[in-house]
């Protein structure tokens, strides 16, 4: 039905591969690039003899790209690459013609910033090519952005709070380590907390809000405000929201080894000279720790990420929490990776599923929720991703 080209072949891009090679009705053709070739080979080894070519390529070098789709001729991209090859991505996309679905905004590398400012400013381009854009297709972005919009569809008139809630109970059995690249996943929770309040952002210190959740088979675990890009796409695509946040968990071991490495100077994006040749500390670090698509193997426990909202159903409040529970072993025996690295490459398969089987296609850039979640949804049950409701319960928030 038609050819699907990954570029990134980390611990997401391990499971995005192994998925779409699970619906061969859809994807009658895979092809893995990435920066390394051998780790795309070592994938479509696991993956099963004869199901997915490999390319090697630069994804900061349009051109490289360019001669890459040319080649290939994909009818869509899935970039599980890292954010900062997004608009190079975008670009070779708009310069051959294929369509585009990734799961984390752009971001400059030499400032910790993200934002949707610089993607969506495709949007016209795009809509004049003819091509579909989808944007933060994971899980959180992704899923989040999904359930919402099912809640939205289904449970409410007008959805009034929203707190996404982000938990991973799970053991992986080091002192240290990230369970997405550690280079984004550092710059991503040593910036500063925000939120959406009555028409505008409220800043925080990094941390500094904290309460006990009670998560489902899980139970109450201390969870930090951050601030997460789905934020910025559903305040917009929801104007009646009166207050967005996002909370995620943190064990104190994690969070006693970030604050050292912070202090010490290691979470750094300034260049150093070390012997002569300019290092950066954070992209230092990565090298050291443990790569998250490996961690899968000792990994106990599990994740449970959701959505709590409180809105107003035939003029009555109402609240509605909507999850996943993921297990580590299970995403370990399936793919060989963590949950983390499976809740985000079962949602980007699906995202890719909906494009190409006609139920997400429309010309220009947007986030998951500005399409019907209704078909979506229905994949995530049967593609690993169980969901569950529960109405008119305590929000805790
Ligand atoms: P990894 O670091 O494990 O993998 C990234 C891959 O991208 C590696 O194979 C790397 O190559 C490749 N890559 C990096 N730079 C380039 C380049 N210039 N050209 C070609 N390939 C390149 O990351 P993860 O798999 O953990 O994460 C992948 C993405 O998923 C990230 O953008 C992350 O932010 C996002 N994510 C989204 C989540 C969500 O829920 N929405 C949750 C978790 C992650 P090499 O092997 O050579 O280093």
């Amino acid at each position: 039905m038609a050819k699907i080209l990954i570029i990134g072949a980390g611990g997401v891009g391990t499971v995005v591969a192994h998925k779409v090679a699970s619906v061969p009705e859809v994807f009658t053709e895979i092809v893995l690039a990435s920066r390394t070739k051998s780790k795309c080979d070592a994938i479509a080894r696991t993956v099963g003899p004869g199901k997915i070519k490999t390319a090697r390529v630069d994804a900061n070098d349009v051109q490289q790209l360019v001669k890459l789709f040319k080649r290939v001729k994909p009818d869509m991209v899935i970039n599980v690459a890292l954010p900062y090859q997004d608009l190079t991505i975008m670009e070779a996309c708009l310069e051959t013609g294929v369509n585009y679905l990734d799961t984390a905004n752009y971001e400059p590398p030499d400032v910790t910033k993200f934002e949707y400012k610089w993607q969506w400013a495709y949007h016209q381009r795009f809509k004049k090519a003819g091509l579909t854009v989808i944007l933060g297709c994971g899980f959180d972005p992704g899923v989040s952005g999904v359930f919402t919009a099912y809640a939205a569809k289904h449970h409410f008139d007008e959805i009034r709070y929203l707190d996404i809630v982000d938990c991973n109970a799970g053991d992986h059995g080091k002192p240290f380590a990230t369970n997405f690249n550690p280079e984004i996943n550092i710059r991503e929770v040593t910036q500063k907390g925000k939120y959406w309040e009555n028409g505008k952002w409220i800043e925080t210190e990094p941390h500094e809000i904290h309460k006990p959740l009670d998560y489902p088979n899980i139970g109450p675990r201390e969870s930090y405000l951050i601030y997460h890009e789905e934020l910025e796409s559903l305040v917009k695509n929801y104007p009646t929201l009166k207050r967005a946040r996002f909370w995620m968990t943190f064990g104190q071991e994690y969070l006693t080894h970030l604050r050292v490495i912070q202090n010490i100077g290691m979470a750094s994006i300034k260049p150093v000279l070390f012997e002569g040749k300019a290092i950066v500390p954070l992209k230092f670090l990565k090298a050291v720790l443990p790569d998250p698509g490996e961690l899968g193997k000792d990994y106990s426990g599990e994740t449970s990420i959701g959505c709590r909202i409180r809105g107003i159903k035939n003029r009555k409040e109402r609240t509605y929490y909507i999850y996943n529970n993921c297990k580590h072993q299970d995403a370990y025996k399936e793919t060989g990776t963590q949950a983390v690295s499976y809740t985000t490459g079962v949602p980007a398969m699906i995202g890719a599923m909906m494009f190409i089987t006609g139920h997400w296609r429309k010309a220009g850039v947007f986030n998951v929720e500005q399409f019907d979640p209704d078909p979506f949804m229905e994949q995530l049950k049967r593609h690993g991703l169980p969901w569950h409701e529960l109405h008119d319960v305590d929000l805790e928030l």
